[in-house]
């Protein structure tokens, strides 16, 4: 088992989404969420935040020796795969038809 030394600085403060986060996924692993599930689950209302937190949630459990990895989004349309964890519209197509990112650790 891993050790916890500095997990944390304050026992006082609530716990940050970006806390709830790592322990959501790092309790399900092999699970696959979208940034709507974990908006959901989190009760967090923009996705846009999700995917913010997430990036700060890989860099910390990379340190940690746990790799966050998501599936690539998807046009539905044309099936053009993005590069980006998170793209609106197909940029080749222009299509809103994307199939989100999931994320998981493994
Ligand atoms: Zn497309």
């Amino acid at each position: 088992m891993s050790s916890k030394e500095n997990d944390m600085k304050s026992d006082e403060l609530p716990r940050t989404l970006r806390e709830r986060a790592i322990d959501l996924l790092v309790k399900n692993p092999g699970k696959t969420f979208t940034a709507k599930e974990l908006c959901e689950i989190l009760e967090v209302e923009s996705e846009s935040e999700i995917y913010a937190v997430l990036k700060q949630v890989a860099r910390i459990l990379r340190r940690k020796g746990i790799d966050l990895v998501f599936s690539q989004p998807v046009c539905k349309k044309c099936g053009f795969v993005m590069s980006k964890m998170y793209a609106k519209k197909c940029p080749r197509c222009k299509s809103e038809w994307i199939e989100p990112a999931r994320f998981m650790v493994r």
